[in-house]
């Protein structure tokens, strides 16, 4: 069961109250929309505090979507096995 500390990191989060599609990718996302997007996001998490506990949640929780701690799901992948 999650619990407060879990997600206690994402009150500091540089994202917070921002749009979540910057993160998120629509199911039809071109390659070009996908590249600046991913790049936006990362601009993002560049200057988030808690950068490092949000990309080990992702880990942790096998998340399969978006960008997390400036990881994409694809960057992601290999350290989930
Ligand atoms: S690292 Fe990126 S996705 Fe994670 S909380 Fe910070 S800004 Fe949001």
């Amino acid at each position: 069961m999650p619990t407060l500390e879990m997600w206690a990191w994402q009150g500091s989060a540089a994202c917070r109250g921002m749009d979540s599609s910057v993160f998120f990718a629509p199911p039809d996302e071109r390659s070009e929309a996908r590249q600046g997007r991913v790049e936006a996001a990362r601009r993002v998490c560049a200057r988030c505090p808690v950068r490092d506990a949000c990309a080990d949640f992702a880990l942790r929780t096998q998340e399969t979507h978006g960008v997390w701690g400036g990881l994409t799901e694809r960057e992601r992948a290999p350290r989930r096995r």
